[in-house]
């Protein structure tokens, strides 16, 4: 009977342990920076003549057709 309770004792331990185990991983998936090689917004990316600079389309200054990263290349390409 004492062995019994020993086992029942050590199989409660290592399960307890093992659900830890699993949630510790869940969690670390969770927390995981998510990989930032789109923009924000799931937007394309334009590229600028002037510069040369790929700039997302939602935060391009357009001229146009054109879009540019600032409005100092908006002008040089106006002018
Ligand atoms: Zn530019």
């Amino acid at each position: 009977m004492r062995i019994f309770l020993r086992l029942l004792i050590l199989f409660l331990a290592v399960s307890t342990v093992l659900s830890r185990f699993r949630r510790f991983f869940a969690g670390a998936a969770r927390t995981r920076p998510e990989p930032r090689l789109r923009p924000s917004g799931g937007g394309r990316l334009v590229k600028d003549p002037v510069c040369g600079m790929y700039v997302p389309e939602e935060t391009a200054i357009r001229a146009g057709e054109q879009c540019f990263c600032s409005e100092a290349c908006r002008d040089k390409y106006v002018s």
